[in-house]
């Protein structure tokens, strides 16, 4: 426990809640990254709350589309913890949900930060990051405004300010006509990524726990140009495999359909693929099928796209083909 970095799981606050519910059965779902710290929270939740039951859920988490109703329910679970993510409105009737940022409790390198925005002549920088670095974004915006650097964080409705997903940019597009450049507090590059592919301004990424700052631009016109040449041998494909997901918050059966639509309209055939999660080995098995179709996350047909042995397409790709016309191609969350 003590080489990894410290969170706070709130696990008070948690017993407290858990009290109030009078839960006696919980399933807590953490991310991948989070997963080490199962014992962790189990050994100090029991200290509180020793008569309760503590399941973890196995499966990966990466974001608050994938609540595991199925697995409360299969547990009989009276409520589901979810670790690391804000709450989107995915909800049952019959399991409540609390969730949980685990926030990281570390200090950004400040002068990093300000050194590469001075080194790059930005004035005015919006920031934004994963919720579990919300506390890294007002401490960066108190700092860097000390320096007289403009600092600007949007809001979005229902999440803390700056905070955005892989797939909800709405914090960051809130100001980003006043910024010359986009700041995103996360590890890795996954979330400054899907921000560079929805806005014009520069995005550079604030990894944490490497103390890095990167541009994301260098990595989207990497994955631009593999997409590219994908969508060039399109017309070298015949059979395309249509994935629908049943994660809660990626199962969106209007999108499979719609899919469809467009392939029997660019005269190609397609299967309907039902899965748990998608992922190179499940898919691997349909030998038979030249390319994928994701209406699942967003982000899987742009940022997986090394994994796959094989081309996963969204719908704005098939509609761009079915034009016939990628001159004006970009990476996008649709
Ligand atoms: S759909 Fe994808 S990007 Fe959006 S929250 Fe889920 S895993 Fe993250």
């Amino acid at each position: 426990m003590s080489s990894l970095v410290e969170y706070s799981f709130e696990i008070e606050k948690l017993a407290q809640i858990l009290k109030f519910m009078q839960a006696k059965r919980v399933l807590i779902q953490l991310p991948n990254g989070l997963k080490p710290y199962a014992s962790h929270i189990e050994k100090l939740l029991k200290s509180m709350l020793p008569n309760i039951s503590i399941f973890f859920s196995g499966g990966d988490a990466y974001g608050p589309c994938d609540i595991a109703f199925d697995e409360a329910k299969l547990i009989n679970a009276d409520v589901i913890v979810h670790y690391g993510h804000p709450a989107l409105g995915i909800s049952s009737n019959e399991i409540p949900v609390i969730y949980l940022p685990a926030i990281v409790n570390i200090s950004p390198k400040v002068d990093i930060v300000i050194n590469e925005i001075r080194r790059r002549g930005y004035s005015n920088v919006g920031i934004s990051g994963s919720i579990q670095h919300v506390n890294l974004i007002s401490v960066l915006a108190d700092e860097l405004k000390k320096v007289g650097i403009n600092v600007y964080i949007g809001t979005r409705h229902g999440f803390p300010p700056g905070i955005i997903l892989g797939c909800d940019y709405t914090a960051a597009l809130a100001i980003d006509k006043y910024v010359d450049v986009h700041l995103v507090v996360a590890g890795g590059i996954f979330h400054a990524l899907g921000l560079r592919m929805i806005t014009d301004k520069e995005v550079l990424a604030y990894d944490p726990y490497r103390n890095t700052v990167i541009s994301a631009s260098d990595e989207y016109k990497r994955r631009l140009a593999l997409k590219l040449k994908q969508l060039l041998d399109f017309d070298k494909l015949d059979l395309f495999g249509i994935i629908i997901c049943k994660k809660v918050g990626q199962f969106n059966m209007h999108l499979a359909i719609k899919a469809s639509e467009l392939l029997r309209d660019m005269d190609r055939q397609f299967l309907f693929i039902v899965v748990d999660d998608v992922n190179p080995e499940t898919l691997g098995h349909f030998t038979d099928v030249d390319a994928f179709v994701n209406t699942c996350c967003p982000r899987l047909s742009i940022d997986d796209i090394d994994r796959f042995n094989k081309p996963i397409f969204s719908l704005y790709d098939l509609k761009v083909m079915l034009k016939k016309d990628i001159s004006a191609y970009s990476l996008k969350l649709k």
